[in-house]
């Protein structure tokens, strides 16, 4: 059993990383935490990082590496993370990542790894029943009759952000965010690799084995 608990969760879009993040927080028994939701809580809360951040989002703008941080570490005091955590879209960058370093006692980055390849065909053979949110896969998941939803033979539709360019572009943008986070965990001997191409369970039990949970 590994006593650290304290681990970030990289990796493109279509890798499941929010779905495995979900996964190895259930497993150590500590929070799954992701900004968007911290975001969301504390404008629900409307509190003043809650008010702060709505402004900010309202005007269409980025929220800092200052105020994310702060959030990021009003979240991590509270008492249920304090055996561990597993933080699903935090850091973005080198800021952030050197104020989570000072800030915890042991992080480790566990990379999800997939070709820009898989990930287009992940992404870009996903439709969706815009009635009911019914979530189909050319090749994993199929409706029986193509082009209908199973359930209320709704004609599926894409989305725009499923289009291929449009996730072609999206991994130049992870790439360029990603790899200085990447080199500088490598670094720190603190980057675990591991392969996101197989299957959901299959990755599942991949990282339990190299975790050793
Ligand atoms: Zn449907």
């Amino acid at each position: 059993m590994s006593p650290n608990k304290q681990f970030i969760l990289l990796g493109p879009p279509g890798s499941g990383k929010g779905t495995q993040a979900k996964f190895l927080a259930a497993k150590l028994r500590v929070p799954h935490i992701s900004t968007g939701e911290i975001f969301r809580d504390h404008i629900s809360r409307q509190t003043d990082l809650g008010k702060e951040v709505d402004n900010i989002l309202k005007q269409g703008l980025l929220v800092s590496d200052d105020i994310t941080n702060k959030i990021v570490a009003d979240r991590l005091n509270q008492a249920d993370a304090v055996p561990g955590f597993v933080l699903d879209g935090y850091p973005r960058n080198l800021v952030q990542a050197a104020f989570l370093n000072e800030s915890t006692m042991n992080v480790q980055a566990l990379d999800l790894e997939l070709s820009d390849d898989e990930a287009v065909k992940r992404i870009s053979r996903r439709w969706t029943c815009s009635v009911c949110g019914a979530i189909y896969h050319l090749d994993f998941k199929p409706p029986q009759n193509s082009g209908i939803c199973d359930i209320d033979n709704t004609p599926l539709s894409q989305r725009s952000d499923q289009a291929e360019n449009i996730v072609r572009d999206r991994l130049v943008i992870y790439h360029k965010q990603t790899e200085p986070l990447l080199a500088y965990y490598k670094r720190e001997g603190r980057l675990i690799v591991i392969d996101g191409t197989p299957p959901i369970p299959q990755v599942t039990e991949n990282i339990n084995k190299v975790l050793q949970i």
